[in-house]
C-alpha cells in the first residue's frame, strides 16, 4: 500500500496550487459580490489542461489520471468555490459524457474546443422543475425524431454554466413508454434556435457559477448529436454521475481546507483572555475535527479517484467520498466562522462565502440522501 502521491502528480499539485493562488483565490470575494464567472482565469485554464481533465490527449485534453483530475479541483475548490464548481461541472458533466459515449465525430468536433479556453464550455441538464433525484420517473423532456432530426421540447433546472456553455447535453425522453430503457442524451449546441437560457438563478452562495433555467421549444438537432445509445441515457448519467461525485467531493475537500487555513490564521492573532484564542482548548479541538476530517475525506476521495484509475468498480467509494466529504465541507466551515466569532459572520471574511458555497455540496449530483441510498443497496447486497 503506498499513501503518496507520485513524483507527477507533486508536479502536478504544485503547478495547479500555484496557479489558483495567483489567479484564482485573490479573485474569489469578487467573483461572490459581483456575481460574475472568472473567465480571465478561465482562459488560462485552457493550456494548463484543467478544462480537458475527463478527456483524452487526442482530442486536446490533458490526459491525467483520476487522482490527478481529483486534485485540480480541490485545489481550484481552495481558491474559489464558484470557479471550483464551474469548472468541475464543466470536466465531470459537461464533456466526460463525450469523451465515453460520443461518436468519433462528436469528439472532433467538440473536444478540442471546449478544452482549448478560447471557447466557452460544457454543460450537462439532467434536472427539472419535476424530478431531480429521480430522473427515470420525472424527466419529461422529450425528444422525437422528424425529418433526420431530433425535435426537443421541454423544460430543465438548475443547470449549471448554460449561460457560459458552447453546448448543453440534454437528458430527454425518447421512449414515452418509460423505465430504465427510455431516456437519451443529447447534445445541443447553445445557439439552436428555440433554446432558450433564462437570466441565473439568485442563490445563496456558488453567485460567481451561473446556474440556469433552460427552456426547449421544438429545438431541432442533428440525429448524429445523439450521446451514446438510444435509450441508455439513464445509465450513462449514473456512470458520468460516479465520476462527479468524486469531483464534488473534491471541490469540498478544498472549500474546507481553505475554510481551516483562515481559523487557523484568526485563531493566532485573535486575543481573548490575554492570549490567543489558539490556546483555548475549545478552539483547539475544533481545529484538531477538522484536520482530521478533512484528512479522512481526502483519504478516501483519493481512494475512489485511484479506483476509478484502476478501472475497478468505484461507485460504492464514489458516493461514501462525496457524502464524508460534502458534509465534512459544510461541518469545517460552520466551525471556522465559530473561530471567527462575530467577524465569521460578515462578508470581510472568507469563511462566511466558503460556509454558503460548502452549502450545496451535499445537494448538487446526487443529495447526501440519494448517496446513502447507493451506499446501502451495495452493502447490503455484498452482505
Ligand atoms: C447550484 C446548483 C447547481 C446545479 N447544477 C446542476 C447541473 O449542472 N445539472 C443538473 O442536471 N442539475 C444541477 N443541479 C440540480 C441538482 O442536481 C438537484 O437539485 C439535486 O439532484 C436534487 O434534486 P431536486 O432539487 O429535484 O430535489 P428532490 O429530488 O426533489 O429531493 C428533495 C429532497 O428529498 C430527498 N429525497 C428524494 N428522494 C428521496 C428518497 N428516495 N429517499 C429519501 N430522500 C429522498 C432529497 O435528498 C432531498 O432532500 C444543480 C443544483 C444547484 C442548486
Amino acid at each position: 500500500m503506498d499513501f503518496e502521491l507520485n513524483e507527477e502528480q507533486r508536479m502536478w499539485q504544485k503547478t495547479v496550487h500555484d496557479f489558483v493562488a495567483a489567479e484564482i483565490k485573490p479573485k474569489a470575494h469578487e467573483v461572490d459580490e459581483n456575481a460574475t464567472f472568472n473567465w480571465e482565469a478561465t482562459r488560462k485554464m485552457g493550456p494548463l489542461g484543467l478544462l480537458g481533465l475527463s478527456i483524452p490527449e487526442q482530442y486536446g485534453g490533458s490526459g491525467v489520471d483520476a487522482v490527478s483530475a481529483a486534485i485540480a479541483i480541490e485545489e481550484i475548490g481552495w481558491g474559489c468555490g464558484s470557479t471550483g464548481l464551474a469548472i468541475a461541472a464543466h470536466n465531470g458533466l459537461g464533456t466526460s459524457p463525450i469523451a465515453l459515449y460520443a461518436t468519433d465525430a462528436i469528439k472532433k468536433r467538440w473536444l478540442p474546443l471546449v478544452a482549448s479556453g478560447r471557447a466557452k464550455l460544457g454543460a450537462l441538464a439532467l434536472t427539472e422543475p419535476g424530478a431531480g433525484s429521480d430522473l427515470q420517473g420525472g424527466v419529461r423532456t422529450k425528444a422525437e425524431k422528424s425529418g433526420g432530426e431530433w425535435v426537443i421540447n421541454g423544460a430543465k433546472m438548475w443547470c449549471t454554466n448554460a449561460s457560459i456553455a458552447e453546448y448543453i447535453i440534454t437528458l430527454v425522453r425518447t421512449n414515452p413508454a418509460g423505465g430504465s430503457r427510455s431516456l437519451s442524451m443529447i447534445l445541443v449546441p447553445t445557439n439552436t434556435p428555440g433554446l432558450t437560457i433564462h437570466p441565473a438563478e439568485k442563490k445563496m452562495g456558488l453567485k460567481g457559477s451561473p446556474t440556469h433555467a433552460v427552456t426547449y421549444e421544438d429545438v431541432r438537432v442533428p440525429l448524429e448529436n445523439l450521446i451514446g445509445e438510444e435509450n441508455r441515457g439513464l445509465q450513462q448519467t449514473l456512470a458520468t454521475l460516479d465520476g462527479g461525485r468524486i469531483s464534488i467531493g473534491a471541490l469540498s475537500l478544498g472549500l474546507a481546507q481553505s475554510a481551516l487555513e483562515a481559523a487557523l490564521d484568526y485563531s493566532k492573532t485573535r486575543q481573548t483572555f490575554g492570549k490567543p484564542i489558539a490556546e483555548h482548548q475549545a478552539i483547539q479541538f475544533m481545529l484538531a475535527d477538522a484536520a482530521t476530517e478533512i484528512d479522512a475525506a481526502r483519504l478516501m476521495v483519493y481512494r475512489a479517484a485511484w479506483l476509478k484509475e484502476k478501472g475497478r468498480p468505484y461507485s460504492k467509494e464514489a458516493a461514501m467520498a462525496k457524502l464524508f466529504a460534502t458534509e465534512v465541507g459544510e461541518r469545517v466551515a460552520r466551525n471556522a466562522i465559530q473561530i471567527h466569532g462575530g467577524y465569521g459572520y460578515s462578508r470581510e471574511y472568507p469563511v462566511e462565502r466558503i460556509y454558503r458555497d460548502a452549502r450545496l455540496m451535499t445537494i448538487g449530483e446526487g443529495t447526501s440522501e440519494i448517496n446513502r441510498m447507493v451506499i446501502a443497496r451495495q452493502v447490503l447486497l455484498s452482505h
